[in-house]
């Protein structure tokens, strides 16, 4: 009888996964006009104004580098010293350099100003509104829990430091990791730990979509696709990158290279073209590609989830920052073969970048970078894959820039979902 009484009341209380609010407008609200007040932005310091000093062998610090670099050959050449480019000017790009990219670069006459990165960002104010691994993965169960007619939750594999890789799942009938043969649409945010904005932006569009799942606009792509969405790919790096009140900065994964340092860049580390261009062998570099191709439990963990969904046709992955929509391919200079899937990318593009006000262009018009996920996903399955790089002015846009971005940017994967099961129509 005592066993009967507790089971009932287990089943009657709400888990703490369904008591937890899942609602979009409410997941914003969160951020609101007084919260924002206190949440600071923080900006990058001002244009290097004071000169550096050049660091020493021993140094193992990162600079925010300025280099001249005027076309996609040169901005290419600059990703293989392991410069990893955040900004592009006309005849320069800025981006994060280790100590050693640094003094390289130096001797080559390629540096045009550069700053040590040391300043400490109090964390805690501004980050609370972003969700670290704890809650995104607690606001995923809360969002399966209370939609279980239509929605699953399912680990894709384990990181290097043994955290679990969620996906959440919209499918009127198969759950978790069984097989469908409704046509998927797959959206991947924080495969670069910094990127915390590329996180938001899939978990967000989780919660609008369950909000708004019996609007007939939105019910007809739920009760007919395969809807699979991984918001955070990497979080070993992100929790290190918001560890010990600051931020770090931080790209890469966790894992431990052979000289001592950490971290493989994971979208490089994809099997086409792998570390041929546009990526570094120097293990120490942001742009390092890993041992081998698919050398990351991270990246490991995409191929066997691919593997295991055909169905999947089109997929988005989310990057931080530089409002561009790239298609492939971004590893050679060469276009897709197959002039059906080019006018797919250019039309399919086209009309998200006019949703979010962003740049549809094929990926290598920027630079070549080989190994990222959207190349690999085009050549190895035939999927209309898109890198996103969202809005900002850093990496770590105010709380206040969260709900412009979302919000336009669900706009544009409802359009992807409108061309899922026929992208060519
Ligand atoms: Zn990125």
């Amino acid at each position: 009888m005592k066993y009967l009484v507790f089971l009932l009341t287990a089943l009657l209380l709400p888990s703490a996964a369904q008591a937890m609010n899942t609602s979009y407008s409410e997941l914003l609200r969160q951020i609101s006009p007084e919260r924002r007040a206190e949440l600071s932005v923080p900006v990058p310091s001002a244009p290097e104004t004071v000169k550096s000093v050049m660091p020493e062998q021993s140094d193992s610090g990162r600079y925010w580098v300025t280099a001249s670099a005027s076309n996609s050959r040169e901005r290419t050449a600059l990703l293989e010293k392991g410069l990893d480019i955040v900004e592009i000017n006309s005849g320069s790009v800025s981006g994060f350099a280790a100590a050693d990219t640094l003094r390289a670069l130096s001797s080559e006459g390629l540096i045009a100003s550069f700053r040590a990165i040391s300043a400490a960002r109090d964390f805690p104010s501004y980050d609370s509104a972003y969700h670290n691994y704890k809650e995104t993965s607690e606001l995923m169960q809360a969002i399966a829990a209370k939609n279980p007619d239509i929605a699953s939750i399912f680990s894709i594999g384990k990181t290097v430091e043994g955290r679990d890789i969620w996906c959440l799942r919209f499918n009127t009938n198969a759950k978790g990791m069984t097989a469908s043969s409704k046509p998927g649409a797959f959206f991947l945010g924080n495969h670069h730990a910094r990127e915390h904005l590329s996180n938001e932006v899939p978990l967000l569009l989780a919660a609008w979509l369950m909000d708004n799942r019996n609007r007939p606009e939105i019910k007809k792509y739920l009760d007919s696709l395969d809807i699979f969405i991984i918001p955070m790919l990497n979080p070993d790096g992100v929790e290190y990158d918001i560890s010990g009140g600051r931020y770090h900065m931080y790209r890469k994964n966790m894992s431990r290279n052979s000289d001592g340092s950490f971290g493989t860049d994971l979208n490089r580390n994809y099997d086409f073209l792998w570390c041929k261009y546009g990526s570094s062998n120097n293990p120490r570099t942001d742009t390092y590609c890993g041992k081998a191709a698919f050398s990351e439990p991270e990246a490991k963990a995409i191929r066997s989830f691919f593997a295991a969904h055909p169905n999947i046709k089109t997929h988005i992955s989310y990057h931080t920052y530089g409002k561009q929509i790239l298609y492939p391919y971004g590893g050679t200079y060469d276009e897709v073969p197959s002039e059906k899937d080019k006018k797919a990318f250019i039309k399919i593009g086209n009309e998200m970048a006019e949703l979010t006000g962003y740049i549809n262009r094929k990926s290598s018009d920027l630079y070549v970078s080989s190994g990222d996920s959207c190349d690999w996903a085009y050549k190895a399955h035939g999927v209309l894959a898109f890198t996103f790089e969202l809005d900002g002015r850093n990496f770590y846009p105010s709380a206040s820039e969260i709900d412009s971005v979302v919000s336009k940017n669900i706009n544009a994967a409802v359009y992807l979902l409108s061309m899922t099961a026929n992208p060519y129509k």
